[in-house]
């Protein structure tokens, strides 16, 4: 593995002294990453004078730029719509679609993007305005029958500009948007897709609030060891959470019968939204909700799905029964019950885990782990994370970085930037945005991706270095792998570019960047200890990577569960069961623990 590494240095050595790009670039070549990640400054001021714009856009100085931008957009919008339908075209029509496509997309996604992750309130309500008037012309769009019409015509009888199969198949997912929004139906059904999409987004919106909200119950007849636990307003009790990882067998008992009860709100909610989605699909010649979502999947329909979950509920059954017998050891050989799972298993996690959590985070600082990406992308695509300055009023907050993703031979691949540490009215998710997606241009050169890995690190200045539980390192190298993703995804058009793939497909080069921040192979190459820089000792190597395998199997026959009940719920519509009911019933097939009469989990938080 030596070898393996003074490959990595010379290829690095390589490409700053051969690259034509890092020459036009201002990349600092002195700092490792480790050493930019480990002690973020605050050293960008975003509102110097003098400045660029909002990632590099020169509009963006001010919050006005948004308004400008909105109404080129606008312009450029009504200028693709006229060639498109101009009988005379003078360009193949998946390419103009593609060009809308993205005119669009380039400012949705960022506005969308800064309306969330901004700290200026101009901003923020410029973004927000922006996203509105977007969405305006996004329904406007879908329901013309001109650009509908010209690109079913291509389709059905062939463009008269040459045509592959790639084109092909971007005009289809074109027109399969187009449809779902129902614009091939008479006005009158077409009305009511329209309606019946309203009413699923508001719906979908208040069932998500309900399942937030804290259960409000009376206190009288409630176990004192629930009465202890939370607050109270006059005679009623405020249950915000289910007291999962409580030490008191008693009380995580009686708060998850409490939190999870029986709720007639969100279970109309929910009645109500699977029975539209399932008139929506019926409306739109769909035999299910499920067919719809599932089509321009890799799952392709529902039969699949439900031969794949039975598959590895059948596989997983056996391996989870020896999970449960685990945790009923470890319960004194009580029987496990729901609400005993997650304590359990967090238990017997850090049981065998045998050192304190900070003791693991010491081998994973942030700029280690930063190093340790780089060198997968390295060997793996033979490409390199440099750093590169921001400028003031690129970023949207002071701690953003900038780094350039070079390959060795074609150079410049695109920009991802870094927003990770956490700060007040930050959004809590780790996730990865898209700011502008890659495509090929009519001059062959090639528009560069744009994205944004943003997660929520909590460091203070006077803490030492940014260290990582290794629960964080994964959900850093998942994020990098839907980055890396966009950067070498590089299609032909913008609407299919990167995660823009078919949604079943976009999780899985994140799902496995996360196996190599789990492999000792690997970890053992960039886990250095902070102060004295030694490698992660053997055994905690061992017993951290040994301990992702515990209870794989009754976590993934949780999410199968899951899986199954969606399908269920969205393949027929609700007849003599209720929710609950069909959940309880499948619930014995597909699950090890049992049922807790009157209890709603699936529709909890
Ligand atoms: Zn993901």
């Amino acid at each position: 593995m030596d070898k393996l590494r003074n490959m990595i240095l010379r290829k690095t050595v390589y490409d700053i002294r051969h690259s034509g790009y890092l020459k036009r670039c201002n990349v600092t070549l002195a700092k490792p990453l480790s050493e930019l990640f480990n002690y973020p400054k605050s050293k960008f001021k975003f509102f110097a004078k003098n400045q660029t714009g909002l990632f590099g856009i020169h509009e963006l100085i001010s919050f006005e730029g948004f308004y400008t931008l909105k109404e080129r957009t606008q312009i450029e919008c009504d200028d693709f719509v006229n060639e498109i339908c101009n009988p005379n075209r003078k360009r193949n029509l998946v390419t103009i679609f593609d060009q809308l496509s993205n005119s669009l997309c380039c400012l949705a996604d960022m506005a969308e993007f800064i309306r969330t992750a901004h700290s200026d309130k101009s901003f923020i309500a410029a973004s927000e305005d922006c996203c509105i008037s977007i969405n305006t012309i996004v329904e406007r769009l879908n329901t013309n029958k001109d650009l509908y019409t010209s690109l079913k015509q291509v389709i059905t009888d062939g463009d008269k500009y040459l045509m592959t199969e790639e084109d092909r198949h971007v005009c289809e997912l074109f027109l399969f948007d187009f449809e779902l929004n129902g614009i091939h139906l008479e006005e009158k059904k077409r009305q009511y897709v329209v309606d019946l999409n309203n009413f699923i987004l508001i719906t979908g919106q208040q069932f998500m609030i309900a399942a937030e909200k804290p259960r409000v119950v009376d206190r009288t007849g409630l176990p004192d060891v629930l009465l202890k636990e939370y607050s109270s307003i006059v005679d009623k009790l405020i249950v915000g959470h289910p007291s999962s990882q409580s030490e008191d067998p008693i009380l995580r008992e009686v708060a998850f019968k409490v939190f999870y009860s029986s709720n007639a709100e969100s279970e109309q909610l929910l009645d109500n939204l699977l029975e539209c989605r399932h008139k929506l699909a019926l409306t739109c010649g769909f035999p299910s909700y499920a067919h719809r979502a599932l089509k321009n999947s890799i799952a392709e329909n529902p039969i699949f799905v439900m031969e794949f979950l039975d598959t590895l509920n059948t596989e997983l059954r056996t391996r989870s029964v020896i999970d449960y017998k685990t945790m009923k050891k470890a319960n004194n050989n009580n029987t496990v019950s729901p609400w005993d799972v997650q304590y359990l298993t967090n238990r017997i996690k850090q049981n065998h885990l045998k050192y304190a959590m900070i003791d693991y985070a010491s081998y994973f600082s942030l700029g280690d782990c930063m190093e340790g990406l780089n060198m997968i992308f390295n060997q793996l695509y033979d490409i390199n994370l440099l750093f590169e300055d921001i400028k003031p009023g690129e970023g949207w907050d002071e701690r953003i970085y900038k780094l350039a993703v070079t390959h060795r031979t074609e150079g410049l691949l695109g920009y991802i930037y870094c927003d990770f540490f956490e700060r007040t009215g930050k959004l809590h998710n780790d996730s990865h945005y898209v700011i502008k997606g890659g495509r090929q241009l009519s001059d062959d050169s090639y528009q560069n991706p744009i994205v944004v890995v943003m997660l929520n690190v909590v460091w203070r200045e006077n803490n030492g270095p940014v260290l990582l539980h290794p629960g964080s390192v994964e959900n850093l190298f998942h994020e990098f792998g839907h980055a890396i993703h966009s950067m070498l995804g590089r299609t032909r058009y913008q609407h299919v570019n990167g995660t823009r793939c078919a949604t079943d497909l976009a999780e899985f080069p994140s799902v496995l960047m996360e196996y190599y921040a789990t492999q000792p192979q690997v970890i053992k190459h960039y886990a250095k200890h902070y102060k004295t820089r030694q490698p992660i000792p053997e055994d905690m190597l061992k017993k951290l990577c040994s301990s992702k395998c515990l209870f794989a199997a009754s976590e993934m026959q949780l999410q199968l569960f899951y899986s199954v009940l969606d399908q269920y719920y969205h393949t027929r519509p609700l007849q003599t069961l209720s929710t609950t009911d069909l959940l309880g019933k499948l619930q014995v097939e597909y699950y090890g623990l049992p049922h807790i009469k009157n209890t709603v989990k699936h529709i909890g938080m």
